[in-house]
């Protein structure tokens, strides 16, 4: 592997273990302000796979919170809901062992070869 595919490598590792500490952090604090969590059984399991579309739903509604802010102007508001939509991101991935960063970067890499607009679209 050549240097700079080393430190490509390095990088990738930081971003996977700063967002698994961030993810483990939105975890204890979930946990100790009494918020149920998902865990890696929660994909599967009758009695636990509910919890995922209604986290999916609190996804969502931080994104109309960011819509929001975007409406009235309030950057600093459109920032704190977009760490908000992080969070709940967060807290639906890193429970359920998927590794989000590998994930993104690979849709980055996925992305760069859509051509422009990603073949025409719009928007
Ligand atoms: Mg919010």
């Amino acid at each position: 592997m050549s240097d700079e595919a080393l430190a490509r490598d390095f990088e990738k590792r930081q971003l996977r273990w700063g967002l698994d500490w961030i993810g483990d952090e939105i975890q204890r604090v979930n946990n100790a302000n009494g918020w149920d969590g998902l865990d890696p059984e929660s994909w599967d399991r009758e009695d636990k796979k509910h919890r995922i579309p209604s986290k999916l739903a609190l996804l969502h509604s931080e994104v109309s919170e960011m819509l929001e802010a975007f409406r009235k102007g309030d950057k600093d508001n459109f920032i704190e809901e977009a760490a908000d939509v992080f969070i709940r991101l967060m807290d639906i991935t890193h429970p359920l062992g998927m590794d989000i960063a590998s994930a993104a970067l690979s849709k980055v890499a996925k992305n760069a070869g859509r051509g422009h607009r990603h073949g025409g679209k719009r928007v």
